[in-house]
């Protein structure tokens, strides 16, 4: 009876403290939500979504705290975290195959890890000069490979023997992508159908909160190709720039990326089973440069390979759905996909030429040039990518860093089993894991 009593009593000690703390740790998150869209006062790209109460946001506008301020509140918050971290750990139960005690520690990791960021960030626009891997490792918690020109020159070499013709690669392998170019006329067609094909397959794996949905806009003079505009309530704008030619393989990069199970699907999981259900108010808002960017980005590119997990599984929707409905030869889909796989081998010259570009080693002019030869670009795609470099800087590992950071993650847990990797992967994006946590 006594021992009954004594665990009885043992019981309650650790719901009450294990409250005392999840409180703490709250107020905690809910500084640093105030501090994001207090930066997003200086900086008018860094608060990317927020859908908590619309009076803080308000408040921030009112308040306009001085970078100073901003910088000495974040200082302060990393110092409450740090005494947090030997509170004592708290038991929550599991859910959404997280285990209690573990989403804890990635709330505090995550916490401690987006306010240094911050912090980082509040330095870059009082003007203090980061190089390209140092501004990475700050902002992104992350550092990309760097490659020697020979490895791009090797790459080349591979596609320059599938693209017939005269001139240097671009050019060639622009005349040789011409044919598969969406009409614009047909694009919204080809989009929704990839849409669609990409929301049935994530439905059949993932919950999915009930009235979650998005609106596709068509944009122009944008540096981006795609964007995810979460607002709250599982409601995603989804805007396309058509700026430039768009060829038939970015109808389900476009619609796994931005929608399905990409960022959409990720935004609507946070909001459902982290603001929601646990109330954490820290993911009601979504800094931009920031660790978590990386996680976002690098779930959006590798979504298209958990929606379709074979070659064999996309071809086929390419040829029967996709290519018939933008009226495209479908018998050279083939073709068209394994040049697709070697200029995806391509990807981190962009990373290249940013790194350069932001080091001060090469002008915007040599950027243009450089990712014309070694990242087989046009010169207007390479103008866009240019554009894109010199507003988001590093933020560009976040994609193909991000991507191969995120498969080597689920796939270590996954193998090669679809249903497992679409378990873990919904697990990845119910979870503040943030990427220092996917290399643990
Ligand atoms: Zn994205």
């Amino acid at each position: 009876m006594r021992r009954v009593l004594f665990l009885f009593v043992l019981c309650g000690l650790i719901t009450v403290s294990g409250a005392r703390a999840a409180d703490d740790m709250n107020a905690i998150a809910e500084r640093y939500a105030h501090l994001v869209l207090a930066l997003g006062q200086h900086d008018p790209d860094y608060v990317d979504a927020f859908y908590g109460p619309p009076e803080w946001k308000t408040q921030a506008e009112k308040e306009k705290k001085s970078l100073d301020a901003i910088g000495a509140e974040a200082a302060e918050l990393l110092k409450t975290l740090r005494v947090e971290r030997t509170a004592a750990p708290l038991v929550e139960s599991s859910e959404n195959g997280n285990s209690g005690d573990e989403m804890l520690t990635l709330r505090r990791e995550y916490l401690q890890k987006q306010v240094s960021a911050l912090a980082a960030r509040v330095r870059m626009l009082k003007g203090e000069k980061l190089k390209f891997d140092d501004e990475s490792r700050a902002l992104y918690d992350a550092v990309a490979p760097t490659y020697p020109d020979s490895h791009f020159d090797e790459i080349i070499a591979q596609l320059e023997a599938k693209i017939p013709g005269e001139g240097p690669p671009w050019e060639r392998y622009e005349k040789w992508r011409k044919p598969f170019v969406i009409p614009k006329d047909k694009l919204d067609a080809v989009f929704q159908l990839a849409i669609k094909e990409c929301r049935t397959r994530t439905q059949a794996h993932v919950a999915l909160p009930p009235n979650e949905s998005f609106t596709v806009e068509y944009v122009t003079n944008k540096p981006w190709g795609g964007y995810n505009w979460y607002k709250g309530n599982y409601h995603s704008v989804i805007q396309v720039n058509t700026d430039l030619p768009i060829y038939i393989d970015r109808a389900v990069d476009l619609a796994a990326h931005e929608g399905y199970p990409g960022h959409h699907v990720y935004n609507s999981l946070l909001e459902k089973n982290l603001v929601r259900d646990r109330g954490w108010p820290e993911f009601s808002v979504y800094a931009l440069f920031s660790p978590q960017s990386l996680i976002a980005e690098g779930t959006a590119n590798f979504g298209r390979e958990v929606a379709f997990p074979s070659k064999a599984d996309r071809m086929k929707f390419e040829k029967e759905v996709l290519f018939p409905a933008a009226g495209i030869d479908g018998s050279r889909a083939d073709e068209y996909y394994a040049v697709q796989d070697l200029m995806k081998q391509l990807d981190y010259a962009a990373n290249e030429a940013a790194r350069r570009l932001v080091n001060g080693e090469i002008d915007e002019n040599a950027a243009v040039q450089w990712l014309q030869k070694y990242a087989v670009m046009d010169p207007k795609r390479a103008q866009q990518r240019v554009k894109f470099i010199k507003r988001y800087r590093s933020y560009v590992i976040n994609y193909n860093l991000g991507e191969d950071m995120v498969r080597r993650y689920i796939e270590k847990r996954s193998g090669t089993d679809p249903d497992k990797r679409w378990s873990e992967f919904g697990k990845l994006l119910s979870s503040p894991r943030l990427p220092s946590g996917l290399t643990d």
